[in-house]
């Protein structure tokens, strides 16, 4: 098992590609903070780490407030001593509209939970590595971070902020043993992407846990010799194929 006696935190870990990640975790024998703000839902993906028997804690937080984001934090390190990993990976997006449509308070909802949200959990979580002298830091991005299009902000601008931001956590940090990494996915299967396509999701549209392995990766002794990177997960979905990009993936 590749995090064997590690602690890991994962927002937005409830649902989608958080859930996969957190599932994955625990089968790496990681013991795993659920964090989201449904609470509901937090408990159902830790009953479902626990009976596959590892542990887990679910912690209803919105990682846009200062206070949730500092009471998750306590919690977390109250009940299991450490934070080793942390993946910044709760986000919403809007369905599209050009910027002339958009509100302020759409604009301050998805920039804060895709962007403020990550630079809360760091702040609160990096001392805790720091003083442990270990962490790894996974900022879940997107492929909409690596170029804008039409109809898509804030989604993007925040997804590009995210990556520019992983830069500058890692140059920080890596003196303290801690390596911080972005992950940018392809079109994925999960209810973000069905409510922005109305149902009609992408036929090359990858499985949450094809990233959750990539995530797993990262925060694996295996990829000691990452840090200050994006990655970039883009399956069929990469611009590099071209028209042939909307097939349908062989599974
Ligand atoms: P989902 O909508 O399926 O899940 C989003 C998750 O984020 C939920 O667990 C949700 O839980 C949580 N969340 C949202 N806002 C907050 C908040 N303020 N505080 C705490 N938790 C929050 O989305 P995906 O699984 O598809 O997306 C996960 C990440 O991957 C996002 O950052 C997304 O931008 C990114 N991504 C997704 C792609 C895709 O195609 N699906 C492609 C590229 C990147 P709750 O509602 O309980 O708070």
């Amino acid at each position: 098992m590749r995090l064997a006696g590690r602690v890991a935190l994962v927002t937005g870990g409830n649902r989608g590609i958080g859930r996969a990640i957190s599932l994955a975790f625990a089968t790496e024998g990681a013991k795993v903070v659920v964090v989201g703000r449904n609470a509901a839902s937090c408990d159902e993906t830790v009953a479902a780490i626990k009976a596959e028997g590892s542990e887990a804690l679910a912690i209803r937080a919105d990682v846009s407030r200062e206070a949730d984001v500092a009471s998750m934090v306590a919690t977390a390190v109250q009940r299991f001593n450490r934070i080793d990993i942390l993946v910044n990976n709760a986000g919403v997006n809007l369905p599209y509209k050009a910027v002339v449509e958009l509100t302020p308070e759409e604009w301050d909802y998805v920039v804060g939970t895709n962007l403020t949200g990550p630079f809360l959990c760091c702040r609160a979580v990096v001392p805790v590595m720091i003083a442990q002298g270990y962490g790894k830091i996974v900022n879940i991005s997107s492929l909409g971070g690596r170029s804008g299009a039409a109809g898509r902000t804030p989604y993007r601008p925040t997804k590009a902020a995210l990556i520019n931001f992983t830069e500058c956590v890692a140059a920080e940090v890596k003196e303290h043993g801690i390596d911080v990494n972005a992950v940018c996915p392809g079109p994925v299967n999960t209810d973000m992407m069905r409510e922005i396509t109305n149902n009609n999701v992408p036929l090359n549209a990858m499985q949450p846990e094809e990233i959750a392995a990539v995530v797993v990766f990262l925060v694996s002794g295996e990829a000691g010799a990452i840090t200050g990177a994006a990655i970039d997960a883009f399956g069929e979905a990469n611009p590099l194929f071209g028209s042939q990009a909307s097939r349908i993936r062989p599974k």
